[in-house]
């Protein structure tokens, strides 16, 4: 019989580093969170396997973060061992057109090497900061383009896979929709694949520059924020954010967290706002754009242990 003490233990047999109580704040550009129960950077395949398998056995929930720009994590933390990939997860192979890049590369830097190698496809994409991983999960994108589109398979593993096995998805078998894949909760990103075309670097470079620009101009960067809080409603032809600043809520605040200025469908965590602030003014926004749209909006972020 296998008793929960021994986890520890057992993942340090193997020469794992593992923390415990580790604030997952840091983990997430809205710098809310409590503390993770287990923490581990997990650099290689084969340390993957074996975390995995010690958490079936210890019965553990499993929370695997990317850059962590789309989460809001309860003030309590997360009850379960939250892991991070790196090292081998965070490199790119680039043949050709084929472009198979781990799941902990940051987008823009996926973009990047795209781009030396003069390979376009993903440019609209650059400035969203988060990994490959978190990406595909999320199937982020803009309005003219998502990260699914120049997919060709993804490598992962089922979370409750007992054997922890690789399975190769490819894109028509994974249900890609509106800012989903259906993979949330379910699926370890490892790697993805896309193919893409060959175009002129000079073009591609003065794009991302474009992009970028375009960005600054109307997002609060610089800020600790999570992008869109809201996602589009289906209803009607106003985005969020129109909807968000027709209530005259930009602005508003609750505690540290503020609803801001330049673009209404971003909640800024000002300094030291607790994720109990940050609900308080998601919850008003939502009741809001209801009362005077009888429109229900659905948060974008993935809530870590919150329940609205
Ligand atoms: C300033 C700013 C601008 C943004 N602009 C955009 C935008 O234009 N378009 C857009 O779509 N998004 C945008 N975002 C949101 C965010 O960057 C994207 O959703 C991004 O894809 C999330 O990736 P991540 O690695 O940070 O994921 P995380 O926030 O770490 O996680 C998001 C979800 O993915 C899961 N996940 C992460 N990695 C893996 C993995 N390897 N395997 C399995 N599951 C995983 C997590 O469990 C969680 O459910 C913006 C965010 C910010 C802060």
């Amino acid at each position: 019989m296998v008793s929960k003490d021994n986890f520890l233990e057992e993942i340090k047999r193997y020469g794992i580093f593992i923390k415990t109580k580790e604030k997952l704040a840091k983990y997430t550009t809205l710098n809310i969170g409590g503390p993770a129960k287990y923490f581990v950077f997990v650099k290689n395949i084969d340390e993957l396997i074996k975390v995995l398998k010690l958490s079936h056995d210890f019965n553990i929930k499993i929370l695997v973060i990317g850059a962590g720009s789309n989460i809001l994590v309860s003030d309590k933390g997360f009850d379960g061992l939250v892991i991070k990939l790196k090292g081998e997860f965070a490199t790119v192979v680039i043949d050709r057109n084929n472009v198979v890049s781990g799941s902990a590369v940051m987008l823009p830097m996926l973009i990047k090497s795209a781009v030396d190698f003069s390979l376009g496809g993903l440019e609209e994409l650059f400035g969203i900061p988060g990994s490959v991983g978190g990406a595909i999960v999320m199937n982020a994108g803009t309005k003219v383009k998502t990260v699914s589109e120049n997919l060709s398979y993804i490598e992962a593993i089922k979370i409750d896979d007992l054997d922890a096995k690789v399975i190769r998805l490819n894109k028509n078998e994974i249900n890609f929709g509106y800012r989903t894949s259906g993979l949330e909760e379910n699926f370890i990103i490892l790697k993805a694949a896309f193919l893409l075309k060959e175009a002129d670097k000079n073009e591609l470079s003065k794009r991302i520059t474009e992009v970028l620009l375009e960005r600054s101009k109307t997002q609060p960067l610089g800020t600790f924020n999570a992008g869109c809080i809201f996602k589009n409603p289906k209803e009607g032809n106003m985005s969020s954010a129109m909807l968000i600043e027709k209530c005259g809520l930009k602005g508003y605040s609750f505690g540290d967290a503020y609803v801001s200025e330049r673009h209404a469908n971003f909640i800024i965590n000002k300094n030291k706002a607790t994720c109990e602030d940050f609900v308080n003014v998601m919850r008003y926004i939502m009741k809001k754009v209801e009362e005077k749209f009888n429109i229900k909006i659905e948060p974008e972020i993935k809530l870590i242990g919150i329940k609205l």
